[in-house]
């Protein structure tokens, strides 16, 4: 059944591009998975943005308005080509024998291109702030020469001979059910039922020919690693000059040497030395956008001790706001003392009453490893 896209679209078989694009906008808007999630929506939100695809294309809109489907390509199940009628023989036997390969009747000779996948790699900055990255990729597109018809002087394909416009060749063969009737795709038409008598030199028929194509994708703020952004439309054109598929990009992001992320939260590791943890200390560092940051160590810290600044870390992708940002501290003590150093230290060691002991859990203090144990619980 060739479907309905202006139905689908909600517009008049007279609307104008420009009605097609504003229904369009409307209808993408509503059930664009970043706003609707859920299957049913992100089914309604693809079916929308095929119909806008094949309306806006002034070759497959005449294909619609013939009564045909540019996207035809039979609802799963294997067969071909729903809009042929009943096809003849062997339904029953192509299930037994292969029938996924050889369907029934012809298969559109217009088909959905394919979806790719590409990398690329950001910054944790860039992850930080967002960024148009420039990607390369080599796709197919539709062919300028014959506008995806396949045909040099734009005439319709005429009826295959071999296979009489069938799209398949039936033969009897003998099996353990008798003599049986299968079918394969025609050789001659490779199963569409119609050849193109005069094909296009560039494309060979084909109504699609390969490119390199420099794209920009947008990357939004938060993107993690090993997110995909999907770019409707940017896959390949299909054969016959089919509707193109997605492009998607996965982003990998670099490692940073001082940020570590986690989730929304960004990590680092703050080196003290042991007078300034007692005593207290500003550290100032730079944030992933190279703004000064200070970070307030109270008098006391102790090694381990983790401040956490609220919504300093990475900005939540799909939401307000931001993660924290936690220091981590490493208090260090010197390994070498000069004469006065060590003065001090003695004379400090005398003033206090701090003893080295063995520590026992739940007498108030946490054990290094019960600290080391909760520290990998985290
Ligand atoms: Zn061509
Ligand atoms: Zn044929």
């Amino acid at each position: 059944m060739a479907r309905d896209y202006y139905g689908i679209l909600g517009v008049d078989r007279s609307a104008s591009d420009s009605e097609i694009k504003k229904a369009y906008r409307k209808l993408a808007r509503k059930y664009h998975p970043d706003v609707n999630p859920g299957e049913e929506a992100a089914e309604k939100f693809r079916e929308v943005s095929l119909a806008y695809e094949i309306l806006t294309d002034p070759e497959k809109r005449r294909i619609v308005d013939l009564g045909g489907d540019p996207a035809e390509q039979g609802g799963g199940g294997g067969g071909y080509g729903g809009g042929f009628g009943g096809g003849g023989f062997g339904d029953i036997f192509d299930a037994f024998f292969g029938g996924g390969g050889g369907g029934r009747g012809p298969r559109s000779r217009v088909q959905p291109g394919a979806d790719a996948l590409l990398r690329t790699r950001i910054t944790l900055e860039e992850a930080f702030v967002g960024v148009r990255k420039e990607i390369t990729v080599d796709t197919a597109v539709l062919c300028e020469e014959c506008s995806g018809s396949g045909s040099a002087s734009g005439a319709k394909p005429v009826p295959c001979q071999t296979c009489s416009g069938t799209g398949e060749l039936q033969e009897m063969q003998r099996s353990f059910l008798g003599n049986v009737m299968t079918s394969r795709p025609c050789p001659s038409c490779q199963g569409t039922g119609d050849v193109i008598q005069d094909p296009c030199n560039r494309c060979h028929g084909e109504g699609r020919c390969k490119a390199r194509r420099d794209l920009v994708v947008t990357v939004p703020a938060g993107i993690d690693d090993g997110m995909r952004i999907r770019m409707a439309g940017q896959g390949e054109v299909g054969p016959g000059g089919g509707p193109a598929g997605d492009l998607y990009v996965e982003i990998s992001v670099q490692r940073h040497p001082v940020f570590s992320r986690d989730g929304d939260d960004l990590h680092l590791t703050v080196r003290v030395p042991m007078v300034d943890a007692a005593l207290g200390t500003e550290v100032r560092t730079e944030t992933l956008t190279g703004e000064s940051l200070t970070i307030t160590l109270p008098a006391g810290s102790q090694p381990g001790d983790r401040i956490r600044l609220a919504g300093s870390g990475m900005p939540r992708l799909r939401a307000e706001g931001a993660g924290d940002l936690v220091a981590h501290l490493d208090v260090f003590v010197p390994r070498e003392l000069d004469d006065r150093s060590r003065t001090l230290l003695e004379k400090l060691r005398d003033h206090r009453d701090d003893s080295a002991q063995v520590n026992r859990e739940g007498d108030g203090q946490e054990t290094l490893f019960s600290r080391l144990r909760n520290r990998f619980r985290r």
